[in-house]
C-alpha cells in the first residue's frame, strides 16, 4: 500500500508540485489554487492519486486547452521490479524537474508499458506534476451537501451553449476555435445529459430518455464552450468576442447558460 508515500512540495516559481503516490489530486488542488495555480484533474475525479491518474490517464475537459497530460509530467522516480531505481526527464540530472524529456530517449513510455493504460513497469516513488496559472479569486462553495457547488468568478470563468444549425457547423466552429487559440475546453453536448439533468431519479431518466428518437438525437447540436481568463478579465472579454464572431458566421445562436458548474473545474 502506497497511501503512507505523501511527499509533497510545490515550486511557486516554476509551477509544479513534486508529489508521492500517498497524495490525492484534491489535496494537491486545495495547495494549487491557494497558490494561484491549478492541476488539471482527470475526469475520473479528485479523490484518486494523482500518480495513478498522470500514468495512465490524466485526460480532463481541459486537455482541449492544456494539452496531452503526459506533456505535463516533468519527472519521475520509478522503481522497476528488480529494485532499479529509474530517474526521468531532467531528474535523470540532477535534483530540479524541470524538463519532462531529459537527456537521450523518452522513457515516459514505461509509465504505460505493454498495455498502454494501467501497465506501469514498475512502481513509481514521485513524480513532478506541471501546474498552470490560475484566476486568481477565491472560489466559494455553495450549496448543502451533497448538492454544493463552487461560485466561480463570472469576470473570469463562463460557460456558453450554443445552438448549431448542423453537425457540420459545430465542427467548423470547433476548428475555427482552435485555429483563433481560444476557449478552455469545448465539447457537444448529448441530448442524453439533458435528461440526466432535468431528472430528480433514475426511473425519470428513462422516461425522458424514451421519449427521444432517433431524429431528435441527430438534429440535436448544441455546442457548449468554457471559456476562462486564465491570465486576466481581458483575456476573457477578447475570447468571447472572438467566440461570438466565428458562432455568428456559422450561423448558431447562444442559449441561456448556467454560470457556475463545477464540473469541468475540479
Ligand atoms: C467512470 C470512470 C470515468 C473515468 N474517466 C476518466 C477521465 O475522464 N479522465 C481520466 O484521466 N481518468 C478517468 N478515469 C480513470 C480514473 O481516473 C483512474 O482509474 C484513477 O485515476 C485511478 O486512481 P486510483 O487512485 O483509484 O488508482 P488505482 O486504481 O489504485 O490505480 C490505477 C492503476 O495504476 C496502478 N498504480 C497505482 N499507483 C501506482 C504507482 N505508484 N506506481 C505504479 N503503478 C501504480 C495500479 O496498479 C492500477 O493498475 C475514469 C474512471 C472511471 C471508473
Amino acid at each position: 500500500d502506497l497511501k503512507r508515500m505523501k511527499d509533497f512540495e510545490i515550486d511557486e516559481e516554476h509551477l509544479y508540485a513534486v508529489v508521492g503516490p500517498g497524495i490525492i489530486y484534491s489535496q494537491l488542488q486545495e495547495e494549487a489554487m491557494r497558490r494561484g495555480m491549478y492541476i488539471v484533474i482527470g475526469g475520473g475525479g479528485a479523490q484518486v492519486s494523482a500518480i495513478a491518474n498522470m500514468i495512465g490517464d490524466g485526460w480532463s475537459p481541459l486537455s482541449y486547452r492544456i494539452g496531452l497530460p503526459h506533456r505535463r509530467i516533468l519527472g519521475t522516480e520509478l522503481v522497476l521490479p528488480d529494485g532499479e531505481l529509474v530517474q526521468m526527464g531532467s531528474l535523470a540530472l540532477h535534483d530540479d524537474p524541470f524538463w519532462g524529456e531529459g537527456l537521450g530517449p523518452d522513457l515516459r513510455g514505461l509509465l504505460r508499458g505493454f498495455t498502454g493504460l494501467r501497465g506501469c513497469l514498475g512502481i513509481v516513488t514521485k513524480m513532478a506534476i506541471k501546474l498552470m496559472p490560475f484566476q486568481p479569486e477565491r472560489l466559494e462553495p455553495t450549496g448543502i451537501s451533497p448538492n454544493t457547488t463552487l461560485q466561480l468568478p463570472t469576470n473570469r470563468i463562463k460557460w456558453i451553449n450554443f445552438t448549431m444549425p448542423s453537425k457540420d457547423s459545430m465542427k467548423e466552429a470547433m476548428y475555427e476555435m482552435a485555429k483563433a487559440e481560444i476557449g478552455a475546453g469545448v465539447t457537444k453536448v448529448p441530448i442524453f445529459w439533458r435528461a440526466i439533468a432535468k431528472a430528480r431519479s433514475k426511473e425519470e431518466f428513462w422516461e425522458l430518455w424514451s421519449k427521444e428518437s432517433e431524429e431528435t438525437i441527430s438534429n440535436f447540436h448544441v455546442l457548449r464552450v468554457l471559456l476562462i481568463g486564465f491570465a486576466s478579465e481581458e483575456q476573457l472579454e477578447y475570447e468571447e468576442q472572438v467566440l461570438m464572431d466565428i458562432i455568428k458566421e456559422l450561423g448558431g445562436e447562444a442559449r441561456r447558460t448556467r454560470p457556475s458548474d463545477e464540473s469541468w473545474i475540479k
